[in-house]
């Protein structure tokens, strides 16, 4: 099995990989993501598995007939982060395909349809919403606020995908039975637990929230200290602000991401914009987390004489996975058992499907960097166990 993944694998490694750094660039509907999405229709063709899409950017390799109901799904996403790791996603794709291959050599003939699924834009690296193509599908994403949402460039999501998606597809989502979906961890629990496979618990409430602050922009050899109205004050304030309460709230703060205008050396900013990414076990203590934020950064707005208004962008609710569902894979493989505060496609699927996820072990415990990594050997332990369930659900 290590050898067969090793084999796959390879096949990826090179598509959308900054060799600068040796980290990922695998936008949605970009160049290395279609290439993806390529290779995903010939591993199906390979396993005479038809390829339909929903309308939404997502794909679906099936062996049996989907419209039996009741089938089981397992897959993850191609897209990554800027400059992300090779397995957040992939992993659970290829480790998919590699699953229906161990079943076949075993001999299995499942008795309820089996379906491989890669879905769009998970990260939202793109397009800013994330688990796009998996919300649009479930409807909880409106296809036409989807279409008019625009890249750093400007594009807009309907000229990047060619239209308006589909949106809600209830006839779709009403075959599937299950979901499983298997994925690199995001921590190093499974390295102190000294395990190579976890099943998960549940998902942090998480969400994303941009910060717009705006001043005076102004000569910085010429403007008095005292007569500014600088918003990067206030911006860098607030970075703090987050930082500490999340550290007084046991919960994660994060501002990755920020736009200066007009990003000149000797110029003070007009406006600055800064993304908060903010998750915590319960969803009181993530809202008490953003309210306080938000009360540090307009305190300090006063201060600075500077405007801000904080724009909720995605919230996602506590998830947790199917009792029933995580208590058979926990079972049957006897793993540990994780939460996680990364959001997910299943965390999107569990609100509509019994769903449940895989984690392998990460031995850097780093994601959404070129350090993210995982060995052959827990690859191919991860392809084991996932076929183990698909078997489990597809035959019993
Ligand atoms: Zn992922």
């Amino acid at each position: 099995m290590e050898a067969a993944f090793r084999r796959l694998w390879d096949e990826l490694a090179p598509i959308g990989r900054d060799e600068r750094t040796g980290g990922y660039l695998r936008y949605a509907f970009t160049e290395p993501e279609e290439r993806l999405r390529d290779w995903f229709r010939g591993q199906a063709a390979a396993r005479g598995m038809p390829v339909e899409t929903d309308g939404n950017g997502n794909l679906f390799a099936w062996w049996g007939d989907p419209a039996a109901g009741d089938a089981v799904l397992t897959g993850s996403h191609f897209d990554s982060v800027p400059q992300g790791g090779a397995y957040d996603g992939p992993l659970g794709i290829v480790s998919a395909f590699l699953a229906v291959d161990e079943l076949r050599q075993q001999g299995v003939t499942p008795t309820r349809p089996l379906g491989v699924v890669a879905f769009a834009e998970e990260e939202g690296g793109r397009f800013g919403v994330p688990c796009l193509g998996s919300r649009l599908l479930t409807g909880a994403l409106d296809p036409a606020r989807a279409a008019a949402l625009t890249d750093r460039d400007g594009v807009c999501l309907a000229d990047a995908f060619g239209g308006v998606p589909a949106g809600a597809r209830p006839d779709l989502v009403a075959r599937f039975g299950a979901f499983v979906e298997l994925h690199v961890e995001q921590g190093r629990a499974l390295v102190e637990q000294d395990a190579a496979v976890a099943v998960a618990s549940v998902i942090w409430p998480h969400g994303r929230w941009r910060l717009d602050f705006t001043g005076e922009g102004n000569h910085a050899g010429t403007t008095r200290m005292a007569d500014r109205r600088d918003p990067m004050l206030t911006f860098a304030h607030t970075v703090l602000a987050a930082n500490r309460q999340a550290r007084l709230h046991g919960a994660h703060a994060t501002v990755g991401r920020v736009r200066v205008e007009p990003n000149a050396t000797n110029a003070i900013p007009s406006q600055v914009t800064g993304w908060l990414d903010a998750r915590a076990a319960e969803p009181e203590t993530l809202a008490s987390l953003v309210a306080e934020v938000r009360a540090e950064a307009v305190e300090r707005a006063h201060a600075d004489g500077t405007g801000l208004t904080l724009t909720e962008e995605s919230a996602t609710p506590l998830v947790g996975f199917d009792a029933g569902l995580t208590g058979r894979l926990r079972a049957l493989l006897d793993v540990p058992v994780l939460p996680t505060g990364a959001g997910h496609d299943a965390g999107v699927l569990a609100g509509h499907v019994p769903t449940a996820m895989l984690f392998v072990r990460n031995p850097t415990g780093v994601s959404h960097s070129p350090a993210e990594t995982a060995t052959d050997a827990d690859c191919a332990a991860g392809v084991v166990a996932l076929a183990r369930v698909l078997e489990e659900l597809t035959c019993r």
